[in-house]
């Protein structure tokens, strides 16, 4: 008789260990994860802030930097060495040199920190978006030179901060950047910091949630080290990286059932179907029997990885790769939830969305974006207009939304999605972001 390939779909089942996880993840001596988005205006100095931090942090070394800076020596930009460090770690990735989600991902003695987003990306709203539905916190950097932080202040400084504050990113810290530039003026960094506080302010953002740290990423000054310029003497607080192990990460769902957005699926010489992702909420152990959305289709965790490491089980907060078995590759793709069987994520066509204006609003054609997942949709009629602060119904049914107000708003998609109550989505039209909120 004919011998049949074992397919993917039907090999034998994985075993479980019946870990109580929960309970596991307690009694672990793990360090404290937390990962952040990297926002600002274009050439605020994002890139180079994190080149240089990944190099004073040993994360990459000076071999390395040095064969950038010849490159960029070449086109005459030999600033550039810096950004490209985390652009050739992406590249590595995209050509798949490195399979793991954990590329930009580096530790101090307290925190394993993970960066959600490569800053720089040519998607970048979109990749912000899906970076910030996920994040603890987020570093926004201002360029302090003379003329720069204005622009930047009109320009993408407030869209990013908006939009990480409607993501549910209630924590920021402020690099005021490029103090170089300006003779470390003290005046110039309290003046900055006083209109920017403002306006995070405004946004939503609580006092005891904003830090500032005056640095410079090129330098390296008050990245992972001190400062040393005289001119500078005038700081004495933390460092950027002893603000970034300030930040508590939120709270984790850890007993919630599971939810996981797939950010990535691949295959490697070890199984033919992989995905990671960031747990969103609840936990998995290997042998889990995993239900994929919007297809429906049922899987089972074959092994998983977390920090390049086998790992029994993983809980919300977490970065992991799934290797998945007993389902077709078909039917998982990137912006999937996967969730407890049990306990499943519904899909919807219809949602009500308690929204914050960037821009008028009034039924219109949208994608609707959550994480990674995009959609096309029409916000199909405006509910009410509500208080800001209270949420109270300020006027039925008006004909537009303004700026700056909010809205309940009803929003129709072309097909089901996977969307529940308390996720954050976002609303673009004509590649602008027109609305952020929360859905109910
Ligand atoms: P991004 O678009 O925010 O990623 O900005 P880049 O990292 O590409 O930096 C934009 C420009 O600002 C480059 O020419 C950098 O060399 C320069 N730059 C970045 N950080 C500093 C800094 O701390 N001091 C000075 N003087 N220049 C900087």
């Amino acid at each position: 008789s004919e011998v049949k390939a074992l397919k993917i779909e039907d090999a034998p089942l994985p075993k479980s260990r019946n870990l109580n996880v929960l309970s596991e993840f307690e009694n672990s001596k793990k360090k404290k994860t937390a990962s952040f988005v990297v926002v600002g205006h274009v050439d605020a100095g994002k890139s180079t802030m994190m080149g240089r931090l990944l190099l004073d942090l040993g994360v990459v070394d000076q071999r390395t930097v040095d064969k950038l800076r010849q490159e960029a020596e070449k086109i005459g930009k030999t600033s550039f060495a810096l950004a490209w460090v985390l652009d050739q770690r992406s590249e590595e990735r995209a050509r798949g040199v490195t399979i793991d989600i954990a590329t930009n991902r580096f530790e101090t003695d307290k925190t394993a920190f993970t960066i959600l987003d490569a800053p720089g990306h040519r998607d970048f709203i979109p990749n912000m978006i899906a970076g910030a539905s996920q994040a603890d916190f987020a570093i926004l950097v201002i360029d302090a030179s003379t003329g720069a932080f204005e622009s930047g202040l009109k320009g993408q400084t407030r869209e990013h901060s908006l939009l990480i504050r409607s993501m549910g990113v209630s924590r920021i810290v402020v690099a005021v950047n490029k103090l170089d530039t300006v003779g470390w003026s003290q005046e110039r960094f309290e003046e900055i910091k006083h209109q920017v506080h403002g306006f995070l302010s405004g946004t939503g953002f609580q006092s005891k949630n904003i830090a500032f740290v005056p640095l410079s990423g090129l330098r390296g000054d008050n990245l992972v080290r001190k400062t040393t310029e005289p001119a500078a003497g005038w700081y004495t607080g933390p460092t950027l990286v002893e603000e970034l192990e300030n930040s508590e990460p939120s709270a984790r769902a850890l007993s919630k059932p599971l939810r996981m957005t797939i950010s990535e699926v691949f295959r490697t010489p070890q199984s033919p179907l992989s995905i990671s992702g960031r747990i969103d909420a609840g936990s998995l152990q290997m042998g889990d029997a995993l239900l994929v959305q919007p297809s429906g289709e049922k899987a089972y965790i074959k092994s998983l990885m977390m920090d390049e490491e086998p790992t029994d089980w993983a809980v919300a907060g977490q970065n992991v790769v799934i290797h998945l078995s007993n389902i077709d590759p078909m039917h998982v793709r990137v912006g999937d939830i996967i969730c407890d069987p049990a306990k499943p994520i519904q899909c919807l066509d219809t949602f009500t969305l308690k929204a914050l204006a960037f821009d008028f609003l009034m039924p219109m054609q949208v994608d609707v974006h959550r994480g990674r997942l995009h959609a096309a949709g029409k916000i199909e009629a405006i509910d009410a207009l509500l208080d800001k602060v209270t949420g109270s119904v300020i006027k039925k049914k008006p004909k537009v939304v303004k700026p700056a107000s909010v809205a309940r708003i009803r929003v129709t998609l072309a097909s089901k999605v996977p969307l529940e109550a308390g996720q954050r989505v976002v609303l673009r039209s004509g590649g602008e972001t027109v609305a952020a909120g929360l859905l109910e």
